[in-house]
Order: structure tokens, then C-alpha cells, then sequence
């Protein structure tokens, strides 16, 4: 995600106390270690997702089937598994993911309620009794009559009827678009911390999800355009209907943004197809453009783009731009001539976490620095690539300034200890950015560039931690130690 640029407060704090951090932000215990070693002895099969769902476009709902085949990749037996539902913290006012001062933006026509209404869930082969729990009611726990061993699959279904708000955050809808993102029961990711069972709060991304694959039949009124994680592998229309098949395999997590009114651009790069949904005609082929360039820079630095397709959606969405995978949702007052350098950098922002949160998945509650830190970076290098190296120190000397001041903290908090939007944006993106840049100063471009490739390559479709990323560079000759004693 990017936060608003005007909210980038200026204040400041040394490079250093940041690198500092880094040393010592994760531990990893001997456990772990273990852990990391029998998963990955584990089955190579993962979660399974097949959805049926139908937009009622008079009540603002969704009505869904799902069968999930659910993977035990963890080393031990299961007696619960759980899974988000993330509507429910759109069910009250209070449980609303928005800063208190943004609530009027994220609901321009007052609050409006969202939620999931499970009707079943149960075993396709054994009994299952489940929970609603969570801070805001956004966490199902499904009880196993068996124990689930490692490796074994449990096939669960579903059946349940999302209701959209008149919301223009990434949930719900607004005038133009109708934003379907983080809508369906997905499993929690169960790690070396344990179950990630946090609610959906206000600030970062607060989300984390294991590497899946996606069969999604989606029926809609035939006018609504459909913008999609995936590929449409089949469409049927029948009286004013228009049912799409879909797949999407390898990704954690299917998004939608449907409208009438997109004006789609195409385009190509690396035999990728870029399609560009867009609300300003005027700017299709500038959203192209900058969507080709975006995955074109980033394949060549860090490695392919490992899909067929790529879509940027200009939504109804106040907050910049949000990632999900294959598919960006960008904040369509960015599209105007005089916002034009914005709606580049919040596209290449969005579309370099097609490598640092979709390919390379990471938990985004307890270290959102590893990949906004990384995402912020590489926004930096395709300005790099595309306009010369005096546009790109430009942005660094500007992002020391802004961080420079600002006093010391630990980067590598999880999102739910920051203060506010600002103090976040500034800790996670400015100064992570900025170390990053360190980190390449270090080491030079050639190994910072091999590096880069090796753990984007090495982590592809996995879940990684703070302290792969860290031990990546210590491998490198980065003496972490070295720059610990020097921030004394
Ligand atoms: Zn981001």
C-alpha cells in the first residue's frame, strides 16, 4: 500500500540507529530452525480454493459456495484451523479499519455496514464445529473431530453471503467501482510465531496468507467489467449475466474490482500481458505505459514476473494504491495530468509488490518492514532505470531528509505498535528505503543485485522472515556485527 505523500511528515532520525535495528530485529531459535527443515521436506501440494459466487448488484451482495482443501504444512498435528473473515471488521462502526480522523473519507455517505454471514461450514468427510472470534468477530476456528497430520488435507465447506459497504477503502463500494478484495474465508498462516490469527486493523496492510491456488466461478451483471486476479479461462452470458471462469494458481489472495465505466488498456512486455482498467480515457495510454515499464524494469532486476497477466485498476479508493496479486488497485484521482508523476510512483510502487509481498510473501502484521521497505526501494530503482540516476538520488536525498529528524525507532516494529499512518509510513517506507540504499552502498551493485535475484528466487511463492533477508547479507560479507558497535 502507499500511504497519502502529504502525509510524510518531516521529521527525522539517523540511518544508522535504523541499520542498528536490522542486527537484532529477529531471533531465530534452534525450533525454528527445525521447523524450516521439516517443512521443507513437506508435500509440495498447497491450499485449494474453489469458489462460486453471484453478485446481487441491488443488495450489495455476494453469495458464495467455497470448498477449500486444506494442507497441514506444518510439522505437528492440528486440532483447529483458522481461517480470516475480514468482512466482519466492517460490521460496526467501531470495528471499521480506518484511523478515526479518515472515517469520513473511507465513508463519504456515513458508515455503512459490511460483513460475512457464514451459513455453513463443515467437513466434506468428517464433522466440523466452528466459532466466530477475533477482536471484530473476523476469526472463524474450526474444530477437527480427527487430528489433521502433516501433510494431510481436510476439505471444508462453505457457504455464505458477503454484503459490500458503501465504503471507498479496499473493501466495498463507491460511485464508480465495486472492490472486492479480502471477501472470502482464507486460511491463517501458522508459522514458527505460532497461529497469525490478528484482526483486521487500521494501519499497514494487516494481512498474511500462504501461497494457493484459485479456481473462482463469478457470475455478474454482463455491463460490469471485470478486473482480476487470475485469468479468465471461460465466460458464459445468459440473460444479462455473464459467468467467468477463472484461475489463479501460486497467489495468496483473489481480488476483484468490477465497473461499468473502465476504459481498458492494453499492452505487453516480456510476453506478459498489461491490462490497465481506467475511469479517465485520457490516461489509458499513460497507465499502460507506466504498468509496462513497472513490470519490465523489475523482472530484469530482480527476476521474471512469474504470471501471464498483469492488471492496474483505478478504483474508488482514497488511499493511494494496494496491492493484490496480479492485479493493483490505484486511487483514481491520481489520474490527471497534474497528478502525473504520483500516479507513477504509486503504480510502480504497487506493482514492485508483485515481487515483495505476492511472489515473496511475508507476514505484513510483525514485520511490515520487509516488504514495504523493499517495495519503497525498488520504486526508487525504476525511477532509476527509467529517468537516469540524478532523478533517483533525488528521491533517496529526499527520503534521508524526511527520516533524518525523525527520532530514533525501531523500524522492525510490528504495524499495530505504531502511533499513526505517519509515524508508519515514515519508519516503514522513508527509513527502511533508505537503509536499503545503505545496504547497496555497502556492498556494491553487483552483489546487491545478485543478492536481490538469489532471494527472490530462493523465496519465490513462499513465506519469508526478517531474518532470511538479514542472514541473505551477512552471507554477503555485510558485517552486521561491524555496523552494530559503530551505532553505539
Ligand atoms: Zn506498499
Amino acid at each position: 500500500m502507499v500511504i497519502n505523500m502529504n502525509k510524510k511528515v518531516r521529521r527525522a532520525c539517523a540511518v544508522v540507529a535504523m541499520l542498528c535495528v536490522i542486527a537484532t530485529g529477529v531471533v531465530m531459535d534452534k525450533n525454528m530452525v527445525l521447523e524450516t527443515f521439516m517443512s521443507s521436506r513437506s508435500t509440495n501440494e498447497i491450499n485449494n480454493y474453489k469458489i462460486e459466487a453471484e453478485y446481487d448488484g441491488k443488495n450489495k451482495k455476494i453469495l458464495c459456495k467455497q470448498t477449500t482443501k486444506y494442507i497441514n504444512k506444518t510439522n505437528g498435528d492440528l486440532n483447529k484451523i483458522y481461517f480470516h473473515i475480514y468482512p466482519n471488521a466492517f460490521s460496526k462502526r467501531e470495528f471499521a479499519p480506518f484511523e478515526a480522523g479518515e472515517m469520513q473519507l473511507a465513508y463519504p455517505n456515513g458508515f455503512n455496514e459490511g460483513y460475512i454471514d457464514l451459513k455453513k461450514v463443515d467437513g466434506v468427510n468428517q464433522k466440523l464445529e466452528y466459532d466466530i472470534k477475533g477482536d471484530k468477530n473476523d476469526l472463524l476456528e474450526i474444530k477437527l473431530e480427527e487430528k489433521l497430520k502433516p501433510n494431510q488435507g481436510l476439505d471444508i465447506e462453505f457457504k455464505y453471503n458477503v454484503k459490500l459497504p458503501n465504503s471507498v477503502g479496499r473493501f466495498g463500494y463507491g460511485d464508480k467501482t465495486i472492490n472486492i478484495t479480502n471477501w472470502f474465508p482464507i486460511a491463517c498462516v501458522k508459522d514458527d510465531r505460532g497461529w497469525s490469527i490478528k484482526s483486521y486493523e487500521a494501519l499497514g496492510d494487516p494481512f498474511y496468507s500462504d501461497t494457493s491456488n484459485f479456481r473462482v466461478k463469478f457470475t455478474a451483471p454482463s455491463e460490469l467489467k471485470l478486473a482480476n486476479t487470475g485469468v479468465v479461462v471461460g465466460e458464459k452470458t445468459k440473460n444479462g449475466s455473464t459467468k467467468y471462469d477463472i484461475e489463479a494458481k501460486n497467489v495468496r489472495d483473489f481480488a476483484l474490482i468490477m465497473s461499468s465505466k473502465f476504459s481498458i488498456g492494453r499492452g505487453e512486455t516480456k510476453g506478459i500481458k498489461i491490462n490497465t482498467y481506467n475511469l479517465n480515457k485520457n490516461m489509458d495510454q499513460k497507465s499502460t505505459e507506466i504498468a509496462e515499464d513497472s513490470i519490465k524494469i523489475y523482472s530484469d532486476l530482480f527476476g521474471k514476473y512469474p504470471y501471464d497477466v498483469f492488471s492496474v485498476v483505478s478504483s474508488d479508493f482514497y488511499i493511494g494504491g494496494m496491492e493484490y496479486p496480479m492485479l493493483v488497485m490505484i486511487d483514481q484521482s491520481l489520474y490527471t495530468s497534474k497528478n502525473k508523476f504520483l500516479l507513477e510512483y504509486v503504480i510502480a510502487h504497487e506493482t514492485a509488490h508483485q515481487w515483495w509481498y505476492s511472489v515473496v510473501g511475508n507476514d505484513e502484521i510483525s514485520e511490515p518492514w520487509l516488504d514495504e521497505a523493499l517495495t519503497e526501494y525498488s520504486t526508487v530503482l525504476y525511477f532509476e532505470n527509467k529517468y537516469g540516476k540524478e532523478v533517483s538520488d533525488k528521491l533517496i536525498e529526499t527520503m534521508i531528509n524526511e527520516s533524518k529528524d525523525y527520532s530514533s525507532e525501531n523500524i522492525f516494529k510490528p504495524s499495530t505498535e505504531y502511533k499513526n499512518s505517519a509515524d508508519y509510513s515514515i519508519n516503514v517506507y522513508t527509513k527502511g528505503a533508505v537503509a536499503i540504499n545503505e545496504v547497496r552502498n555497502k556492498v556494491g551493485d553487483k552483489v546487491f543485485f545478485e543478492t536481490m535475484r538469489e532471494y527472490f528466487e530462493d523465496n519465490k511463492f513462499k513465506n519469508v522472515n526478517g531474518r532470511t533477508f538479514v542472514d541473505l547479507w551477512n552471507n554477503r560479507g555485510i558485517d552486521v556485527d561491524k555496523i552494530i558497535s559503530e551505532c553505539d
